[in-house]
């Protein structure tokens, strides 16, 4: 038997109709604030993600699947999207005007991590990106829509964890103070962060050892050291969030494992998930665009883990699949094509409809019907034929009535206004 590759999941009904709620939740919400859907290749020149992401972290170092295609260039799939939708968003010339360009975009990221619950090779996310504009507003809007998916969807049990990155001003000086006490406390770091300290200090807020972590206690945090354009654009973000309501917790040590972000970083985590706690994140990236050879426009953006959304969303509700409202159970060959006539004509008018074309025993149909948990069931065979009428039964009830199969109208008079599954879909 072939297996899936590790880390990689099937995703099966009942739960991809869980991912589809999702989907449609946050479609809605990003129409109601002005993203448009953008759809990006899965696979990459691997230069786009060494040069975005940054050569000294986790993501380039160790968990790319990056190999040469077949004229011996190198590709990567992607390990996130920001990357692509900057690269779009130069190469398609997309900057033209002054307003801020707002995009969404959902589908797979590959990251070859080491398998765990909520943490898989292929994962899914759903990315929001506004590029063109470095008002606090914004920051604050970005913030304001991730809660709001998250709020539609009732998920509980979130914190908000708020963070600011510097800029090109401010953060060198931290950085080169950073590096200077690593360097005397050296011997402490682990080997990794021994290796990135000088290279990439930041980094070593990501690290998980718990020397690493007691050190870093010693270190004076980024967030004291910020110039006065940074100070003051993040307490408008926080005086905005104040604003609308948004609890938050300020988490100096929130660095996230990428490399470009600018002054706003932020994360959500949940307490329900055990150590994959962190369901969405995001922040600003100004120089992003220009280092990627684009004009030098301020952007910010998040992404959701979709596993990780679908499992908080588990243990609330369990999705019930589409039930066909109208099953027909058909009683030998000559009955079959106007069956299958009133099926078709059912489904055209937008009710889940179904019938079994194997001429199989009312018995066995009327089971396979229940399984489905088809509402009614229509029997049609040579007498209904003939007497261009057929038992309707209610599944429910018990009860039947003759409908005319002459055509559809009474059937679909019969079915009402029944609704569909907890999901709709
Ligand atoms: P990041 O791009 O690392 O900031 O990730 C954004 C979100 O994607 C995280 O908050 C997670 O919800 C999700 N995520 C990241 N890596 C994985 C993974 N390996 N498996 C599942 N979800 C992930």
């Amino acid at each position: 038997m072939i297996k899936a590759v590790r880390g990689m999941k099937d995703l099966l009904p009942p739960e991809t109709a869980r991912w589809h709620h999702i989907e449609t939740i946050a479609r809605a919400v990003f129409r109601c604030y002005g993203f448009q859907e953008i759809r990006l290749p899965l696979l990459e020149r691997t230069e786009l993600f060494t040069r975005s992401i940054g050569v000294n972290t986790d993501i380039v170092e160790k968990e790319m699947y990056t190999f040469p295609d077949r004229h011996g260039e190198s590709l990567t799939l992607r390990p996130e999207a920001t990357a692509s939708v900057v690269r779009a968003f130069i190469e398609n010339r997309l900057d033209q005007g002054a307003e801020v360009k707002k995009y969404f975009t959902m589908g797979p990221m590959f990251r070859y991590e080491r398998p765990q619950k909520g943490r898989y090779r292929q994962f899914h996310q759903i990315n929001a990106e506004a590029l063109g504009g470095d008002a606090p507003e914004l920051d604050a809007e970005m913030i304001l829509l991730l809660l709001e998916i998250l709020e539609r969807l009732q998920i509980k049990n979130l914190e908000l964890v708020f963070n600011s990155l510097g800029c090109s001003q401010c953060r060198p000086a931290y950085l080169l103070e950073l590096t200077a006490l690593f360097a005397r406390g050296l011997r402490d770091l682990c080997d990794d962060c021994q290796r990135r300290s000088a290279v990439n200090p930041l980094r070593v807020f990501d690290c998980k050892s718990k020397t690493c972590q007691e050190l870093l206690h010693q270190v004076p945090a980024l967030s004291d050291q910020l110039c006065d354009d940074c100070q003051r654009h993040e307490q408008r973000v926080l005086e905005l969030l104040d604003r609308f309501g948004v609890p938050y917790r300020k988490n100096p040590r929130l660095v996230r494992g990428l490399d470009y972000y600018t002054r706003t970083a932020f994360e959500v985590i949940t307490t329900e998930l055990g150590a994959q706690d962190a369901v969405a994140g995001g922040g600003r990236y100004n120089g992003l665009i220009r280092e990627l050879g684009g004009p030098d426009h301020p952007a910010i953006g998040f992404a959701i883990g979709e596993e990780r959304l679908a499992a908080l969303l588990s243990q609330q509700q369990d999705p019930i699949p589409a039930r066909p409202l109208l099953f027909i159970a058909v009683l030998g060959r000559t009955a079959l094509d106007l069956a299958f006539d009133l099926v078709q004509a059912v489904r055209r008018q937008g009710y889940v409809a179904d019938m079994d074309f194997a001429d199989r025993s009312l018995k066995a149909q009327m089971t396979m019907a229940n399984r489905r948990g088809a509402s009614q069931v229509l029997i049609v065979g040579d007498k209904e034929l003939a007497a261009r009428q057929a038992p309707l039964k209610n599944m429910q009830s018990g009860q039947q009535q003759m409908v005319s199969i002459e055509g559809p109208s009474e059937i679909l008079a019969a079915l009402g206004s029944e609704t569909e599954g907890v999901y709709g879909v």
